[in-house]
């Protein structure tokens, strides 16, 4: 393998003004998707989306500088997400140059599932072992009320070929009332019948169009309730937090047993212990999901900046993180779209 150069680091650049390690990059490759989840990006006159120029987007030669610089000041895991990562063209061979770098010790992919049928076995190939799955709904129809498309069955087959490869697969259910509500049990059943982890996300209230609405939201508190129905709940020993969930065992009363996770950005926010900065395909640093404040890294990087200069954005930015979002005193700091943040 081609390794890079790997030089000396200096943890304390990491170091954010609440005393949290930012070792955790989330690159969001693109903020185009062949889904239009209602959410997320809906596709309605009124609120036209806006959508990047290609030109807007950082050219993979200016995002693999930035992982490497990010990787010598210490960060080790990366994500790629969007929009839909797996659609940006070229987006392999991109992968296959981030699995090149020295000392990031992981890459994960969030993905809606539709092109994994195709490009699983090259995500593993490249390295990758981790997979976030995003599945809302096991229903064809319902799936296409929410994502506006009728590819339920080859999510569903892109699935089951990056479980049958040996990824580890988490599926990101995003928990909505009066919308898939009535199939939190069946998702619980599936963690048990299936080697995938589900991960029940609370609804947020992400950007202008969201349809998002309090009666639409659960916390997941309310969930776990509606899911001890089908099993019991307990913490999963040694491994109380995966990343921002908590995750538990289920067993129901056939013996079956599954993990299921709860992230609660709401009802039980992760801020004391996030180490995220997040690079939107807007070419812009975003130390929090649900804060607009954001640094402009590509005008800089295409100024013709110095890596140093480009390093100095990067603290800058870390050091400008905020301590916690305001969600749950309603109020809204994040009027960002969600497809070009990245989740
Ligand atoms: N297209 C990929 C996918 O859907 O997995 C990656 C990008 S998507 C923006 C990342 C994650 O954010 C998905 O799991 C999606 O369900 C979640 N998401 C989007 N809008 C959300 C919202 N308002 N509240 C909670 N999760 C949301
Ligand atoms: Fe696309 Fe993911 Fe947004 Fe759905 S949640 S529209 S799949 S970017």
């Amino acid at each position: 393998m081609n390794k890079q150069e790997n030089t000396v680091k200096d943890p304390g650049e990491l170091v954010d003004m609440f005393s949290r390690t930012i070792s955790y990059l989330r690159l969001s490759l693109t903020d185009r998707c062949n889904l239009r989840c209602v959410y997320c990006m809906p596709e309605d006159g009124e609120h036209k989306l806006h959508l990047l120029q290609y030109e807007d987007l950082l050219s993979f030669e200016e995002l693999l500088r930035i992982v490497k610089l990010a990787v010598k000041m210490g960060m080790n895991k990366l994500r790629l997400t969007g929009g839909e990562p797996l659609v940006r063209r070229g987006v392999m061979d991109f992968i296959g140059s981030l699995a090149d770098i020295d000392g990031l010790d992981e890459i994960r992919v969030t993905t809606n599932g539709v092109l994994l049928h195709e490009k699983a076995a090259g995500l593993y190939d490249a390295g990758i072992r981790k997979l976030n799955i995003s599945l809302d709904t096991m229903k064809a129809e319902r799936f296409r009320h929410i994502t506006g498309s009728d590819m339920f069955e080859q999510v569903w087959q892109g699935i089951e070929t990056a479980a049958s490869l040996g990824f580890d697969v988490k599926l990101n259910v995003v928990a909505m009332q009066g919308v898939n509500d009535d199939e939190f049990v069946d998702f619980a059943r599936l963690a048990g019948e299936k080697p995938y982890q589900v991960r029940f996300i609370e609804f947020m209230p992400v950007g202008n169009h969201s349809t998002w609405n309090r009666a639409s939201y659960i916390s997941s508190s309310d969930l776990k309730k509606q899911i001890g129905k089908f099993g019991k709940l307990e913490q999963f020993p040694g491994c109380r937090m995966d990343g921002p969930a908590r995750v538990y065992t289920i067993t129901a009363e056939n013996g079956l047993k599954g993990k299921i996770g709860f992230i609660s950005p709401i009802s039980h926010h992760f801020c004391d212990t996030c180490n995220r900065l997040r690079l939107t395909s807007a070419g812009r640093l975003r130390a929090c999901l649900l804060h607009d404040r954001e640094a402009d890294l590509k005008t800089l990087l295409r100024s013709g900046a110095t890596d140093d200069e480009i390093r100095c954005l990067i603290k800058q930015t870390i050091l400008d993180k905020p301590k916690g979002h305001t969600l749950a005193e309603d109020r809204l700091n994040c009027s960002g779209q969600m497809s070009r943040i990245g989740g």
